[in-house]
């Protein structure tokens, strides 16, 4: 069978694991001020360290969460919830925990979505057009998890960097494939998950910059320097930072193998003549994901026959509990709902072989020749 699903989720790291629980008898609470919870303090401050050099931050600017869902939430009604008439900017293509939160708010607040063309990238000239005097805040993401799209964040960052309005990346599909660094992307706050790198599911971290106010969501103790409160995961905090140094340290050998494969992938469809188009500039798209318009099938027929034959992948976003719903990405992307219900996207790892790839190819190739004869 072939896994290739890994922007849904990745596998627990085995080696990561096992490190974590051979510490795991480090049991104090980091609050205790006995030795048995500062010995635990200082490991969590270790972590804490190491996962801040992972994306050229401080310590002290780097607040846990159980997830990039719950670190994408405090980003924005943390920022929103400090203003009286707040604007605030995003996009139309960005993943449901950005995208909801904002639609929620928009009832109360004035939100923008920027609009996403058929190269699946936002224009920096919209987001010029749009900016305001009371813009607060602009989401953009970093790349997108259904069509791997790189987002023009730099140029985005020279745009903001003479106006008050925070900028908030979601970087959750960057990390460990390309640099996330928040001095080069002039981010003030940024997003990321444990379980996209091979980490646990449950962890995630938002990027505060130094002296941006932000409200807690989650209120308590003073945990997380009173931006979420709740007794440190330690454990969970210590594989995410070990996750993301190996994420880091060997970003060039896994996102070269991605892209090999990604590259094979398409020219072995090409080759055995099964019709597709790219989703997107795939020039323009991040080593692991790649999303491919099948016009000769729908997705959720695709997807339950690849599945019989042990090939596991979505149609997009794994965040609809189950159901083949036309992808927003792709919709917003082509104003398309056809296309977006014959969508698939595709997503790689290192951990994968060429014969992986050649193996989803042949199980497609019998498929598309059980509809349509040869
Ligand atoms: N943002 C993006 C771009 C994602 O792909 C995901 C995971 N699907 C999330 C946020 C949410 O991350 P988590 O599962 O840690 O809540």
């Amino acid at each position: 069978s072939v896994y290739v699903d890994y922007a849904s989720t990745t596998p627990f790291d085995k080696e990561i694991m096992e490190k974590v629980m051979a510490g795991a008898d480090v049991f104090g609470n980091p609050s205790s001020i006995h030795r048995i919870g500062k010995d635990a303090k200082a490991k969590l401050q270790d972590h804490r360290t190491r996962i801040a050099e992972s994306i050229n931050a401080k310590p002290k600017e780097i607040i846990i969460t159980s997830g990039a869902t719950e670190a994408n939430n405090l980003a924005i009604k943390g920022t929103a919830g400090r203003h009286e008439k707040p604007h605030m900017i995003t996009t139309d293509i960005e993943h449901a925990s950005v995208r909801t939160t904002y639609q929620n708010l928009s009832e109360q607040y004035d939100v923008t979505f920027l609009k996403a063309s058929e190269d699946g990238l936002i224009d920096v000239e919209d987001l010029k057009d749009s900016l305001q005097s009371n813009t607060v805040l602009v989401s953009i993401m970093l790349v997108n998890n259904e069509t791997g799209s790189i987002q023009p964040v730099y140029e985005i960052a020279k745009v903001l960097k003479d106006h008050q309005a925070l900028f908030h990346i979601d970087a959750v599909q960057a990390f460990g494939h390309m640099e996330v660094d928040v001095e080069a992307l002039r981010a003030d706050m940024l997003t990321l998950s444990g379980h996209k790198i091979y980490g646990p599911k449950g962890i995630g971290m938002l990027y505060l910059r130094e002296g941006t106010k932000l409200s807690a969501q989650i209120t308590g103790g003073s945990h997380e320097l009173s931006r979420r409160a709740g007794t440190e995961n330690t454990m969970w905090v210590e594989a995410l930072a070990l996750a993301m140094e190996k994420a880091d340290s060997d970003r060039a050998r896994r996102s070269l193998k991605e892209m090999q494969l990604k590259e094979r992938f398409l020219n072995e469809l090409t080759a055995k003549e099964i019709p597709f188009e790219v989703n997107g500039d795939v020039n323009r798209q991040a080593s692991h994901i790649v999303n491919l318009h099948f016009p000769w099938s729908e997705a959720e027929f695709l997807l339950t026959a690849l599945d019989m034959t042990g090939i596991y992948v979505s149609a997009g976003s794994a965040c609809n509990a189950g159901t083949v719903q036309p992808s927003h990405v792709i919709q917003a992307m082509y104003d398309d709902e056809e296309r977006a219900l014959k969508s698939i996207r595709f997503s790689f790892s290192h951990l994968m072989e060429e014969e992986d790839v050649l193996e989803i190819v042949s199980q497609l190739k019998a498929i598309y020749e059980r509809l349509y004869g040869n």
